[in-house]
């Protein structure tokens, strides 16, 4: 299939061949042309799907068709959880949209309103945002989202467990209740059906790879290792396997910075990027990591959620994440666009319960090879990792401070403000 049988206009199919795409990807097929027919899409996908073009080239085409108000309204609004998603969206709206005259911008928490105030008031046709520093500026009255067409939730599950389901909700009480409604999730949870049900309208579901599954083009593998060799292991792992671009996921803020400082002083060219990090830094650091000045990017779940780097060889999951969707999200980001990765797992035997959560949901043995030297102690402790750092409580709204920590303030037209909550996991 080519990307001209999917109905989009000549200005479309010129951005999309000028970035070098020949043939649309899974998503991309099955989710543009009930876009382009108006219809609602409930969308299983995860990031390297290509979902992003798959909602933004048919909004693109849906809004240069339609009629122009002189005022330019924000007429589809695009919220996202992180910043960096927010972002990478925005890059992708300007490239698909270069021979296009609409207008779009981003807004996310953490840094100046001014300038995002100032790019709303020229009039915009998309606005890519994220749910705090949305309602903000809404409560201060700088934003109208009363013409808004169409609605895309992006990564829907990372939402809800960033916490932002109260925000979400306040934000569709100011949206006109006729519009188009787009939903992208990685995983169908309950509370995600749930959530589908209350704002679609008879969407078509569309899926890139089945629901919960992980990619086939990802070898996993995993590695037994006493947790206090892990720093050594890696290292290990990474200089004499000679890697040049490696995604580690640690599970808490502090864990990135330890590892990273280890990796440095054993001369691996590494950056930690999380919730703690200034938005300067995490930009420098991908930047860095994108154009190959840094072998290692030590990250927690929240800070790589929706990074585009794309073709990523190597994953490793320093530490087993405690949420089981998080693993099929980390290890989507290798076996990119088709090609193979490897993912794996460095696993303490304080983490069993967490390789037993993760096994049921991918319902697979993930395959284990010992690495002599670094197995654990086998009477070591299999009690799971101490409170604190265990299952969090899903409706604690554990993971929201971290991403989008933009204040609140004004007169709150979404009703009563949510406590401010600090916990330091991610
Ligand atoms: P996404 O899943 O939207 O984050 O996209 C993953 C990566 O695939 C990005 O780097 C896109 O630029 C790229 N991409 C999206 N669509 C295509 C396509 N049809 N052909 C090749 N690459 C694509």
């Amino acid at each position: 299939m080519s990307f001209n049988s999917l109905g989009l206009s000549d200005a479309l199919l010129k951005a999309i061949s000028k970035k070098g795409y020949t043939t649309p990807s899974p998503i991309q097929q099955k989710a543009i042309p009930p876009i382009l027919e108006g219809k609602d899409v409930l969308a299983s996908a995860q990031t390297g799907t290509g979902k992003t073009a798959g909602f933004t080239l048919p909004i693109l085409q849906i809004l240069a068709q339609g009629k122009h108000l002189s005022q330019r309204p924000i007429r589809a609004l695009i919220l996202t959880p992180t910043r960096e998603l927010a972002a990478q969206i925005l890059a992708n709206i300007k490239e698909y949209g270069e021979f296009l005259d609409i207008r779009s911008t981003v807004i996310f928490g953490g840094v100046n309103q001014n300038p995002q105030v100032a790019q709303l008031r020229q009039g915009i046709d998309i606005l890519v945002a994220t749910p705090g520093r949305l309602i903000d500026l809404q409560n201060q009255g700088l934003i109208s989202l009363s013409k808004v067409e169409i609605l895309v939730l992006d990564e829907a599950d990372r939402m809800l467990d960033m916490g932002f389901l109260r925000d979400i909700e306040r934000i569709m009480k100011v949206l006109p209740p006729k519009r188009q409604n787009l939903m992208f999730s990685a995983t169908f949870s309950r509370d995600i059906k749930k959530l589908a049900m209350g704002i679609l309208n008879k969407p078509v579901q569309v899926e890139a790879t089945p629901e919960n599954t992980t990619v086939e083009a990802i070898v996993q593998k995993v590695y037994p290792c006493a947790k206090e060799k892990k720093t050594e292991l890696i290292i290990k792992l990474i200089t004499e396997g000679n890697w040049q671009q490696i995604l580690v996921f640690t599970r808490t803020k502090q864990g990135a910075n330890k590892l990273t400082e280890s990796m440095i002083s054993a001369g691996i060219k590494a950056a930690a990027i999380h919730g703690n990090k200034g938005q300067g830094a995490r930009t420098k650091a991908l930047a860095g990591f994108k154009n190959g000045s840094l072998t290692a990017l030590v990250a927690t779940d929240i800070a790589a959620r929706g990074l585009d780097i794309p073709l990523l060889p190597h994953v490793v999951n320093f530490e087993l994440p405690n949420i089981p969707e998080d693993y099929v999200h980390r290890i989507g980001r290798t076996g990119r666009a088709g090609a193979s990765g490897e993912a794996i797992s460095l696993f303490s035997p304080d983490e069993t319960t967490f390789l037993r959560d993760i096994e049921k949901l991918v319902g697979l043995r993930l395959p284990i090879e010992n690495i002599a030297g670094f197995e654990p102690d086998p009477k070591a402790s299999t009690q799971p990792i101490k409170q604190g750092q265990g299952r969090p409580q899903r409706s604690s709204n554990p993971r929201k401070s971290s991403t989008d920590n933009s204040s609140r303030s004004g007169n709150n037209s979404f009703g009563p403000r949510r406590p401010n909550q600090n916990n330091d996991r991610r």
